[in-house]
């Protein structure tokens, strides 16, 4: 599936098979998902697309052809982080996330919403045993930067999670199996997500922009709304931190000081390092995570978009090819 132009729906295409350099891998793909990120390059408040595109950063795979890392019918994973410089001095102090000419799959490189793809071996990582290619895909973006955007909120005890979608999903249970307390905000009227964080082990689930049950610790933002950081400020402690987890928000609104204040922190979380990836792939079996998927063909996969702006979907979307 294509996009053109941003704003405009995908378009069912016949590609060639793409082209493969050295150090690359062409990779059959089995499934990916779909993660709210394509849906940002797609409505275009990602502003640098390559064009056409192919969409898609959470790809399992096979390999068909090249590589020395991974033979050939591996299975493989490929996350956003597509290739970076290693020689800038993020990449050069263990922050290859905020390289300055990183590429991102799906968005600056082709990505998976395709039946073939082409990655840079150095960045693919082997899906762990036990997890089934579509089961698998949800961990490759929402997993890891969902684990990224955990980590960042340090020992927090009590933890808030503003928005309940993929990442959400798989987050809580990573932080209910580190012993963490979860209280989930959603929209106010949204029972069902509500009743779905409740059972993931969530102990209080309610509206997001209400009050909080009790004080939290840190607060994760992975709903694309501006106007859950101040929300959420108001909701952490003295010394608690508030983590933006999505690549696009909406403007924050103005805010009092006084919510900052008390050593609050408020930061984002800007794409992933392999050694996240890495991690977190180690822990999901032992959780161990379990995802929760709706899945689409690849010619559904605007539909998936438009269920997935429209927040109706529960765990994460995926696309099976
Ligand atoms: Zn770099
Ligand atoms: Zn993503």
């Amino acid at each position: 599936m294509v996009l053109d132009e941003p704003r405009r729906p995908l378009r069912a295409a016949d590609l060639t098979v793409p082209a493969v350099g050295e150090g690359e891998l062409l990779l059959e793909v089995a499934a990916c998902g779909v993660c709210r990120t394509d849906l940002h390059v797609v409505d275009g408040e990602l502003t640098e697309p390559k064009l056409p595109l192919v969409p898609g950063h959470q790809i399992v795979g096979r390999v068909v052809e090249g590589g020395e890392r991974h033979a050939v019918g591996d299975r493989v994973g490929v996350p956003w982080l597509g290739w970076t410089c290693g020689v800038c001095r993020y990449c050069r102090s263990g922050r290859e996330n905020l390289c300055d000419r990183a590429s991102f799959t799906g968005y600056n490189r082709d990505g998976g919403y395709a039946e073939l793809a082409v990655a840079d071996e150095r960045f693919c990582f082997p899906i762990p045993e036990g997890y089934p290619d579509l089961q698998a895909a949800p961990l490759l973006c929402a997993g890891l930067i969902g684990y990224r955007t955990l980590k960042l909120a340090g020992d927090a005890e009590r933890l808030g999670i503003y928005g309940f979608g993929a990442a959400a999903h798989i987050v809580c249970q990573v932080a209910r199996h580190q012993g963490r307390r979860v209280f989930a905000f959603t929209r106010a009227s949204d029972a069902p997500t509500q009743r779905f964080a409740l059972e993931l082990g969530a102990e209080w689930a309610g509206d997001a922009l209400g009050p909080a049950p009790e004080e939290l610790d840190a607060a994760l933002i992975f709903a694309p709304a501006g106007e859950l950081v101040p929300a959420a400020l108001r909701a952490v402690a003295k010394g608690g931190t508030v983590v933006c987890g999505g690549i696009h928000m909406s403007d924050i609104p103005s805010l009092p000081y006084e919510l900052l204040w008390g050593e609050r922190t408020l930061r984002s979380v800007a794409n992933l390092t392999r050694a996240d990836g890495e991690e977190f792939l180690a822990l999901a079996p032992q959780v161990p995570v379990r995802t929760e998927i709706e899945t689409f063909a690849l010619e559904e996969a605007g539909d998936a978009l438009d269920r997935l702006r429209t927040g109706s979907i529960r765990g994460a979307a995926v696309l099976v090819l």
